[in-house]
């Protein structure tokens, strides 16, 4: 045991742990360069020329070679070629961290029009002769993860979104809903498939069919699959329905890891687990169901792209759904791998990615598990050139999150204590190719430091920084131009632990463009070097990003977490809230009015933060008190009671709601769209003392700071 490492530390780092991890770590030679400021960029440098698109064309060969969904043979497989690929790049105790969480697999599922005429659905995606990776036997059932089972024939209604909206629509109609089979599209707006779940098992459904409408995401967007990146009218866009907006992670074991011993709910207790039936269909699939419809003509903004007219319901037409699930306990596997600080290693930053797909995941995940692999040789070969990050750095390639973001939840929840007490920030790549625009989703403390790194970071294509690219704007699907800007960030992907359950500042980033496969047999290495990223030089931008984002945070000696551009953030927050709930600005003024103080006191700390000549000239002690109270900033903005009827989500500021959109303040707009006043008024206490507290950290910061500056 190396004694250098703080006890805490230790602790963690071997948790949940393989034993060749602790044999790897014997090994670890005694002497380490510290890696000097001023030698920031160059670590970057050579990071920068590490980086290599053939090599990460190779890493996303090997892993969409075959399809690997959570627990499968070859999921595993991958996990054991991640952790051989960390050893071999120079990764410190790398290990794997299982955990045992229940999951969910079809038996089989049939779907029948049994009237007006029968005819049995044929769910699955066709093979297409350019692709061999489509005819692969292996490809499964495509299937909704935590769907009931039964056998149930019901009446047909068409329903378009599936959102509380579309129903009353129904019933304002003349339409009832209770008992029957709902039809639902992925449709613009947005929202998550569980949330269609939920609201038609609180209308009372007996069961539900997803498609995907060729107008969102297929033919009438553009060319398709295989001449094209959008879905042909075979794919079909599989995915997990749990509750998760209640708390993601095993459905059994909320808030804690899924450990040997832990306690586990049943079943019938765990929230978030439906209690409807629901399969994914493509748009091949729902045009019979469609035209066998002959009732009223459904509105003109429920008409898809097929060529027939959409009709609300049918007198005649029957569906039968036939769905055996198993949902075994079964252990997934994320790999651990780790840079130990040389100055700082209790301070300490994590990234991920999630490892298993529903298929292939050309995209979603594997460009993003191919960017962490990259990553990972570019900082282990910096790290034999001498170049070593002060502060520690784990990556994390997580298992199971398409399930319910599994992995990383139970990890996070396992390493609650320490994480909640010493992580500076986590940031999140999914999917990292899918195209040339860049795209972000985080915290504000971290956006000026992101747009330092997209600055330093050329755009592949343009031959200038991605950063002037990215502000440059592209446009958006109603033809209008969309500038280059972070968005707030909610949940959705691995990012939820830290960020919501643990009070991190996290940031998600991806490179976006046309993308019409998700979740389906076609997203694969055709479509990823065809359409997505074809040379993979975006993926390699995005690798570079990344690790300039890593090296600044765990080199600089302020922590680069910038609490000015929060403050302002969370102005515009409050006056959107004020503007739709509290016009006087009664309420809210109390609020603005301490922001303004937070404002204040973080543009006084602000200069320091980019600024090494300035940061090297203060004190060691007084940085590691400021790098302190900079760390605890964010998890100010947390309850650890949580939200009123999701406690496992404690961030005062992001949320998400049941659609998965972003909430702003969730507890206190949650609070406003209820009417709850006695809540509104807990929830603005709430913001007023987080801010107050931040407020105070950052006069101590300040005052730290500038008397340095005097001496
Ligand atoms: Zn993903």
């Amino acid at each position: 045991m190396n004694l250098r490492i703080a006890p805490s530390l230790s602790r963690f780092l071997f948790l949940g742990m393989a034993v060749v991890a602790i044999l790897a770590f014997a090994q670890i030679p005694e002497a380490r360069r510290p890696t000097p400021p001023g030698n920031i960029d160059a670590y970057k440098e050579l990071v920068d020329k590490t980086v290599s698109p053939e090599r990460i064309a190779e890493f996303l060969r090997y892993l969409t070679a075959e399809p690997h969904v959570a627990s499968s043979p070859r999921n595993d497989e991958l996990a054991h070629y991640v952790r051989d690929r960390w050893k071999e790049f120079g990764l410190e105790e790398v290990g794997l961290s299982t955990y045992d969480v229940l999951l969910s697999f079809p038996k089989s599922i049939t779907v029948e029009l049994t009237a007006p005429r029968s005819l049995r659905l044929q769910i699955e995606e066709k093979a297409v002769p350019e692709d061999p990776d489509t005819k692969n036997p292996d490809v499964g059932i495509p299937y909704n993860a935590y769907s009931r089972s039964g056998d149930i024939t019901a009446p047909l209604v068409y329903a378009n979104g599936g959102n509380p909206q579309d129903y009353d629509l129904l019933e304002k109609h003349g339409i009832g809903v209770k008992g029957k089979i709902a039809l639902v599209r992925y449709s613009f707006p947005y929202s998550y498939r569980g949330f269609k779940a939920l609201t038609a098992e609180k209308r009372g459904l007996a069961g539900l069919l997803i498609y995907s409408d060729p107008k969102e995401d297929g033919e009438a967007r553009g060319p398709v699959f295989p001449n094209g990146p959008w879905g042909p009218l075979s794919h079909i866009q599989r995915g997990g329905i749990p509750y998760d907006f209640i708390y993601p992670g095993d459905p059994l074991t909320p808030g804690r890891p899924s450990k040997p011993g832990e306690r586990r709910l049943s079943s019938q207790e765990a929230e978030t687990l439906p209690k409807i039936i629901s399969v994914p269909i493509s748009a091949e699939n729902a045009r019979p169901l469609l035209e066998s419809l002959d009732g009223e003509a459904a509105p003109p903004d429920w008409q898809g792209a097929l060529p027939i007219t959409y009709r609300l319901s049918g007198s005649q037409t029957k569906v039968r759904m036939r769905v055996e699930m198993e949902d075994p306990v079964k252990t997934i596997t994320n790999v651990i791998g780790v840079l130990r600080g040389t100055e700082h290693p209790d301070e300490i930053i994590v990234v991920g990615n999630h490892r298993d797909a529903w298929v292939y995941g050309g995209v979603d995940p594997s460009s993003g598990t191919a960017c962490l692999l990259e990553l990972a040789r570019a900082l282990g070969e910096a790290k034999r050139a001498g170049f070593r990050p002060r502060r520690t750095v784990i990556l994390g390639n997580w298992d199971a999150e398409e399930f319910t973001l599994t992995g990383s939840t139970e990890w996070g929840e396992e390493n609650a204590e320490l994480l909640r007490k010493n992580l500076i920030a986590y940031i999140n790549v999914d999917t990292a190719g899918a195209g040339r625009d860049f795209n972000v989703q985080g915290v504000p403390s971290l956006i000026p430091l992101l747009h330092e790194a997209s600055k330093e970071v050329e755009d592949p294509v343009e031959g200038r920084p991605v950063y002037e690219v990215w502000k440059a704007g592209v446009a958006g699907r109603d033809g209008k131009k969309v500038e280059g800007k972070v968005d707030p960030i909610g949940s959705g992907s691995d990012h939820a632990v830290f960020l919501q359950h643990l009070g991190a500042p996290a940031l998600d980033m991806s490179f976006v463009g046309p993308y019409g496969v998700y979740h389906s047999v076609y997203d694969n290495y055709f479509w990823m070097t065809h359409f997505g990223d074809p040379g993979l030089k975006y993926t390699a931008a995005l690798a570079k990003i990344w690790a300039h984002l890593i090296i600044d945070l765990a080199c600089r000696p302020i922590l680069p977490l910038d609490y000015a551009t929060y403050a302002r953030e969370l102005r515009t927050y409050v006056s959107d809230w004020a503007a739709k709930h509290d016009p006087g600005k009664q309420k809210a003024g109390r609020i603005l009015d301490k922001l303004g103080k937070m404002e204040k006191a973080a543009s006084t700390v602000r200069p320091f933060l980019f600024d090494l000549e300035k940061a090297g000239r203060i004190d060691q002690d007084d940085v590691k008190q400021i790098n302190g109270l900079l760390i605890s900033l964010e998890r100010d903005f947390t309850d650890p009671q949580g939200l009123p009827r999701r406690p496992w989500y404690k961030h005062l500021v992001f949320g998400a709601r049941y659609t998965y959109a972003v909430l702003l303040l969730p507890a206190l707009t949650e609070a406003s769209e209820a009417g709850d006043e006695p809540a509104v008024e807990a929830a603005i206490r709430d913001l007023e003392n987080a801010v107050s507290a931040a407020a105070a950290k950052l006069e101590k910061i300040g005052a730290l700071l500038t008397q340095q500056k005097r001496e």
